[in-house]
């Protein structure tokens, strides 16, 4: 699905991106750890377009994205300060991201409830993004990023808000829905907890390299080095 190859991204003399090479497949849940300023975010930012490489490539499906625009790459981005409509109501945030897409009007309601229905928010259409709770908030904006079917679907501390008890219910309803959608996710986290649980496989960045990949348990009992024995020892 999702490859990376010698990427790089220089903010003057510093890579926020080091000739970062991975792989995502198909329907594949990846969680990016790392400390801050790793480089996790630089590192969406440049597969969904936001951000320019300096070296290297970048292939969705196979295909170079030099050059292709961020609305044809058919990934869908969720970040943690990606604010909902606050003049439409859920229903219009959720179809936003059908119109833009190009799905016809008659069919954006129904889908608009399918979507609603997925992220356990069934009914709500009509509600204020106002009167949600923070919770139901996220639900709503995951479903819009959800609502073209992006081959990929990024997300950059998506429940960053949310109080523990929140975030681990929701984390495992996500892992669900992913599943049931075959979604292909490349997802980043502060939270170890929050990564060990959605996860297939747990990317630790490092200086705007990759540290280490593996599957959580690989991660989690064999660190790759004693950056990520202590990255994971003393993160919270
Ligand atoms: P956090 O966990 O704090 O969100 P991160 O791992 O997402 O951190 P990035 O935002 O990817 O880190 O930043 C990586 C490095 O690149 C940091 O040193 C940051 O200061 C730098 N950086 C990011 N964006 C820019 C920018 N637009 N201009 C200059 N430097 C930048
Ligand atoms: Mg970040």
């Amino acid at each position: 699905m999702l490859a990376l190859e010698n990427a790089t991204v220089r903010f003057g003399r510093r890579a926020a991106l080091d000739a970062v090479d991975l792989e995502v497949a198909d329907h594949e849940i990846v969680c990016v750890l790392g400390p801050s300023g790793s480089g996790k975010s630089t590192l969406l930012r440049a597969v969904a377009g936001l951000q320019p490489l300096d070296g290297g490539r970048v292939l969705l499906g196979g295909a170079d994205q030099a050059g292709v625009p961020v609305h044809r790459r058919g990934v869908g981005l969720m970040f943690q300060d990606h604010q909902l409509f606050p003049q439409r109501d859920v229903g219009g945030n959720v179809a936003f991201g059908l119109r833009m897409h190009g799905v016809p009007k008659g069919e954006q309601r129904s889908r608009v409830e399918e979507l609603l229905e997925l992220v356990g928010l069934p009914g709500a259409a009509r509600r204020a993004v106002g009167a949600l709770s923070g919770g139901e908030q996220q639900r709503v904006a995951l479903a819009r990023a959800l609502a073209p079917s992006p081959r990929l679907l990024m997300l950059d501390e998506p429940l960053g808000q949310l109080d523990r008890t929140l975030r681990e219910r929701l984390v495992v309803e996500l892992r669900a829905v992913f599943r049931r959608l075959g979604t292909t996710v490349l997802a980043v986290t502060h939270d170890q907890g929050e990564a060990f649980a959605l996860a297939d496989r747990v990317v630790v960045m490092r200086d705007g390299g990759v540290a280490q990949s593996g599957t959580p348990r690989d991660v989690w009992q064999r660190p790759a080095s004693e950056f990520v024995a202590r990255f994971l020892g003393f993160a919270n």
